[in-house]
């Protein structure tokens, strides 16, 4: 039997930077570093859906975590999760090794550790909205993303518990074990 039975459940866009908000990719496609480790020992990779491409598109604006806090999003999170998740228990509950979850830290959707915060969005053109103001008031902080929660509570939902792995978004090099505790 050549499987390995392993699997590691990544963030869509570390096996496609293409779905990153332009001009955020850091790669051509593929980030190796953090995931070649897991390649070269024969893991398995199960891909997430990306939320912010699957609900918006490639012409979106980067956006906070205040602005995908809604209950429509968070719907559609659990919607376009509920497939995975039922791969993710079918492999658990055939005996397969689910080896962590890699997400993606600074996405106010993909955030393990930490999370983007403040711009509260409005219309841009107009002079009220005081874009500068707004961008100055972005700040990187602990906490999980939107489809992070939502991929959480789903995993908790089923009694699946695994490892968190988070690399950094504007720096995917390194993939960082993460304590569920701290997390
Ligand atoms: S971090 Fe998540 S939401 Fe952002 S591009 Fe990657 S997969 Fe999509």
């Amino acid at each position: 039997m050549k499987r390995g039975k392993r699997i590691l459940v990544v963030c869509h866009c570390l096996l496609n930077a293409n779905a990153k908000v332009v001009p955020l990719a850091t790669c051509p496609g593929v980030c190796m570093e953090p995931l070649r480790a897991s390649i070269e020992a024969g893991v398995g990779l199960v891909q997430l859906p990306c939320p912010e491409t699957v609900a918006m598109g490639m012409r979106r604006f980067g956006m906070t975590k205040e602005q995908y806090e809604h209950a429509a999003f968070r719907r559609q999170c659990r919607a376009m999760l509920e497939p995975v998740l039922d791969q993710i228990q079918a492999f658990a509950a055939a005996g397969y090794e689910i080896t962590g979850l890699v997400g993606v830290d600074g996405s106010p959707n993909c955030g393990v550790r930490t999370t983007c915060f403040g711009y509260e969005g409005g219309e841009i053109s107009a002079p009220e909205s005081n874009i500068p103001e707004q961008l100055a008031n972005i700040t990187f902080g602990p906490g999980q993303g939107v489809f992070m929660e939502e991929l959480l509570a789903g995993l908790g939902a089923r009694h699946i518990d695994v490892p968190l792995f988070a690399v950094e978004e504007s720096n995917p090099e390194q993939l960082v074990a993460v304590d569920r505790r701290t997390s």
